[in-house]
């Protein structure tokens, strides 16, 4: 950027800290031993003190790095000027879940990294200062209620209850339509409830915006799987539009020989155990989970961070990371990463597992892997592992978890024929609508796109129920191409 167009976009000699304002956090040896949350968020002197560091610039680059366009200077100020109750609504115009996106949001790739401080010291905490406006409100005897307008005589049915049926749900509500959304676990939430660990993201702040949705109207039915219970074509004939919403549960495997062992498992089947079954609460949850000393998790995303960090607090004397590829190319987020590493995970880079071998009882016993070397850069542009010839070598291991990733969840797409679906068993939709290919059927989130994202979930649904809401109005006819 030259000095002109710096003159545009900030306003001058505003002397700023160029370091951010830490966040509390329970240290890692305590914090290895419990699930509690993590990072404790910022108190009121806290965020006071980060928001002022904002330089409040005329073109707030941020804003465009925020997938759904939060008025982020707008927000800061209001912190910075101790209007908490301002913030929260400045936030909420945009973004229905703050206190999650607040906790796991890619910040650092996203509004933070356009942030003008980051150009000479550490950008605004942008993420944190959310968080703590969404828990200052949630701390308070009273939330703001909106009003609902009138019904509209309209019925929209949401399926599936993560950030992109939750976005559709609270949109849809608010413009007067009835809404009424089908979560197949007992538990809504997608995701932000059976994936992500309580010590991320705990439980009770998904449920408080549950309760939300359900306090402005959203019928919401657990234990509903559509395409089974009902196929699809069965709750169109009784209502006015569908969004699906399903995500990508359909976790991927190595195909390896030995994935049949005892004591090997899917990341999906581990995580929810945990988080949904509680199953570190045993003998007191009734789902138990076994408790390995030697945990393996294979891959390098949120995901396997989610794994190797809830193992340790299980009591494993050593969890690792096995991937393939160097730390560089880590898909995790670099604050996961770190918070790993304190706990104690142990990484092992360039290292792909070949084979799993078993004991005699049909128990893992150790994992046959490959060293790897990096190549030139593929499709995602990160550089190609390729295995070093001769190079096998075994790790004892009496559990492994694979976290390679997740395809979308197959129900739906094979039980209606006339949806059209892409290579990788996602649901096409229009990008900037959410149609698909079936009449008064839109999509959106990781459905569509494959495993993303809490923020591209939320700004598909809001995509999706704006062009829901001009089709329920009259306002738009079904077919893209009368857009
Ligand atoms: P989901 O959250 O998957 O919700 C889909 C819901 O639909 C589920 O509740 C499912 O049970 C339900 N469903 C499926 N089929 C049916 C059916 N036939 N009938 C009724 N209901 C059905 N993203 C981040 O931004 N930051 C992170 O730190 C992060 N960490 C992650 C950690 C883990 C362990 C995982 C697995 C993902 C993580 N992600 C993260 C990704 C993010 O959570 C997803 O991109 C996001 O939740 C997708 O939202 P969604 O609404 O599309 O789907």
């Amino acid at each position: 950027m030259n000095q002109n167009q710096q003159t545009q976009t900030q306003k001058p000699k505003k002397k700023v800290d160029l370091d951010r304002t830490d966040i509390p956090k329970q240290p890692p040896h305590i914090r290895r031993r419990n699930f509690n949350e993590v990072a404790l968020g910022y108190t009121a002197d806290l965020a006071v003190k980060e928001a002022k560091r904002c330089l409040e610039c005329k073109r707030p680059f941020c804003v465009s790095g925020c997938p759904v366009e939060i008025n982020i200077p707008g927000f800061v100020s209001r912190i910075a000027g101790e209007d908490f109750p301002g913030a929260i609504r400045v936030l909420k115009e945009k973004n229905c879940l703050p206190a999650v996106c607040g906790r796991v949001c890619p910040q650092e790739e996203q509004c933070e990294v356009k942030c003008i401080l980051n150009k000479k010291g550490a950008p605004v905490a942008i993420g944190r200062l959310e968080r703590f406006a969404a828990d200052w409100e949630a701390a308070q005897d009273h939330i703001e209620m909106p009003e609902i307008p009138p019904s509209t005589g309209k019925k929209v049915v949401v399926v599936g209850s993560g950030p992109a049926g939750i976005t559709v749900a609270g949109d849809l509500i608010l413009l007067g339509h009835e809404v009424t959304m089908y979560e197949a676990l007992h538990a809504p939430g997608g995701v932000l409830v059976y994936g992500i660990p309580e010590f991320r993201l705990p439980k009770r702040i998904v449920s408080r915006e549950l309760n939300y949705l359900q306090d402005l109207g959203v019928n919401l039915v657990p234990n509903y799987v559509v395409g089974k219970i009902k196929k699809l074509d069965q709750i169109l004939a009784d209502n006015d539009a569908v969004f699906i919403g399903t995500g990508a549960g359909l976790p991927w495997f190595m195909n390896v020989s030995g994935e049949n062992l005892n004591g090997v498992y899917s990341a999906n089947e581990y995580l929810t155990r945990m988080n949904l079954m509680g199953g570190f609460k045993y003998p007191r949850a009734s789902t138990p989970i076994k408790r390995h000393k030697n945990v393996a998790t294979v891959g390098g995303g949120n995901v396997a961070m989610d794994c190797a960090r809830t193992a340790a607090r299980l009591g494993a004397k050593n969890s690792y990371i096995v991937y393939r590829r160097s730390q560089k190319e880590l898909p995790a987020r670099l604050e996961e990463f770190e918070n790993a590493e304190e706990e104690g995970v142990i990484f092992h880079f360039l290292t792909l597992p070949v084979k799993l071998i078993g004991d005699e009882n049909g128990w893992l016993k150790e994992l046959e892997c490959l060293r790897m070397e990096l190549g030139e850069p593929d499709k995602s542009g990160r550089r190609r592992p390729i295995p070093i010839e001769g190079s096998e070598f075994r790790l004892p291991m009496d559990a492994c978890i694979v976290a390679i990733g997740n395809s979308p969840n197959p129900i739906i797409p094979e039980t209606t024929p006339d949806l059209e679906t892409g290579k990788w068993g996602n649901i096409e939709a229009d990008e900037a609508t959410g149609k698909t290919s079936k009449e008064r059927v839109w999509a959106g989130g990781d459905i569509v796109t494959g495993a993303a994202t809490v923020i591209l979930a939320m700004g598909a649904g809001r995509i999706a129920a704006r062009s829901m809401h001009k089709y329920l109005i009259g306002e738009e006819s079904w077919t893209c191409s009368e857009e």
